[in-house]
């Protein structure tokens, strides 16, 4: 075995060992969130998944983006298949050990190729949206800094490696005209072979030509095994969290409010002096720190799983935001913006119990990143929900966070204020007391 090889196996086992051990950080930074059970409807579920994240229905909402993305989506699953390949070979220092394929090896070469132009396209397409278009969703505040700069990254990276692939089979089919030892005749190169015509490779000696595929070969492998390291930290990760997150979508009618347990329970024990009221629930150990149940949501703890799934899942696309009538009429709020601050929270608790062992109180909690102001402007209306593509649910925790306010901070709006006392007074959210209900039959 030669020393390429040793390295190239030694470089696949290390990025295999990190992305491993980023995704068990990130299942463990899900599983801080309060327990939920989301198994009934198993074969709807299934459905949703292959309709939703698989076939990208809601993606083709929006035709041209929804388009694009699935080039970019198929390229990046079917042209990775290309990995396997370059796995053997990388392994065996054999060279395209699967040309013994025949004419589905040159099929399988020129679909890839028109693939990788097709990502290419659209990835300059998506920048020029982006940078030159400036689509006003694209250009909001909460994406300054590095939700801007992790997108762009993103784009760039994909058109360095789909051009490395292609330079690499353009030197490649070079070498093969020119009866290279070591380079077999094999494949289809639709793309590669005019841009090595374009390029003059064939004037190009053959130590050169090498050179170049060589390189090309490296970059490619090793940019795919640093981009696979890199999905953990960003908003990319929506590649592997869209199949879970929308498996588990809410799948009864968008607007239902979850009832508390504990509130229904208490109120069943009021009406039936035969009811016993509700237990208060024993604290839950999390990370080493006891976390007492609570109404609503202060910090990450008291979300459930599925929405600290649903916050590592944001694509940070901005469709619901551009859907929201509160974000459109002016108001502070932006579902895109809650689901971003609730990821940005649970990194930043994640990275406490990493550098600590154990999650000690920073003093800071979900409320810190996002305002009363936000929560109060959303009008539960769900447009943000139906427009996500990954079925992401933005208002369950706008919702938990206002029920915190209301019930445990005793937090609320001004214009609120007198409809909770009317309930608490009258029985109704109206200023009339029981005693008067009927008196609109008399007049
Ligand atoms: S439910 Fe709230 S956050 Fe979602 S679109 Fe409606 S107003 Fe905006
Ligand atoms: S919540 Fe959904 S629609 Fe909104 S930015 Fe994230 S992925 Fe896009």
């Amino acid at each position: 075995m030669g020393i390429a090889s040793v390295i190239f196996i030694l470089l696949v086992a290390a990025a295999s060992w990190l992305f491993a051990r980023n995704i068990m950080r990130v299942r463990r930074n899900i599983l801080l969130g309060k327990d939920v059970i989301i198994n009934d409807r198993r074969s709807e579920r299934w459905a949703v998944m292959a309709r939703v994240a698989l076939g990208q229905s809601k993606m083709v909402v929006r035709p041209v983006a929804g388009f694009l993305h699935i080039i970019v989506y198929a390229g990046f699953v079917i042209i990775n298949i290309e990995v396997l390949e370059i796995i053997i070979d990388g392994i065996f220092g054999t060279h395209r050990v699967l040309s013994f394929l025949g004419g589905f090896y040159d099929f399988l070469i020129g679909s890839f190729e028109w693939l990788a132009l097709g990502v290419w396209v659209a990835c300059a397409i998506f920048l020029v949206r982006r940078y030159i278009i400036k689509l006003k969703r694209f250009m909001m505040k909460e994406l300054d800094g590095w939700p801007r700069t992790d997108a762009t990254l993103i784009l760039c990276t994909e058109i360095a490696l789909m051009s490395a692939f292609l330079l690499m089979n353009a030197a490649d089919v070079t070498l093969q005209n020119m009866g290279a030892e070591h380079y077999v005749e094999a494949g289809a190169y639709p793309i590669s072979g005019p841009l090595a015509s374009l390029l003059g490779l064939s004037t190009a000696s053959s130590s050169t030509l090498i050179l170049i595929e060589r390189v090309c070969w490296w970059f490619h492998i090793i940019g795919i095994l640093a981009f696979l390291n890199y999905l953990p930290y960003s908003k990319h990760l929506h590649i592997l969290l869209a199949f879970p997150n929308t498996w588990y979508s809410k799948l009864g009618p968008k607007t239902e409010v979850a009832n508390m347990e504990r509130v229904t329970g208490e109120v069943k024990s009021m009406l039936d002096p035969g009811i016993a009221p509700p237990e208060m629930a024993a604290p839950r150990q999390v990370a080493g720190h006891e976390v007492t149940d609570r109404f609503g949501a202060k910090d990450v703890f008291d979300l459930s799983w599925k929405s600290l799934m649903d916050a590592y899942s944001c694509t940070e696309c901005g469709r619901c935001t551009s859907e929201c009538p509160a974000n459109i009429t002016g108001k502070l709020l932006s579902p895109r913006k809650i689901m971003m601050d609730t990821r940005d929270r649970l990194e930043e608790v994640g990275r406490t119990i990493d550098t600590k062992g154990k999650w000690e109180d920073d003093g800071k909690s979900l409320h810190t990143r996002i305002t009363e102001e936000e929560l109060w402007a959303c009008t539960t209306c769900n447009a943000c929900t139906q427009a996500c593509p990954v079925n992401i649910d933005p208002v369950n925790i706008i919702m938990e966070m206002r029920r915190y306010l209301v019930m445990e901070e005793s937090r609320t709006r001004p214009a609120l204020t007198s409809m909770f006392n009317n309930v608490e007074n009258n029985g109704a959210p109206w200023a009339f007391g029981p005693d008067k209900r009927l008196d609109w039959t008399q007049q």
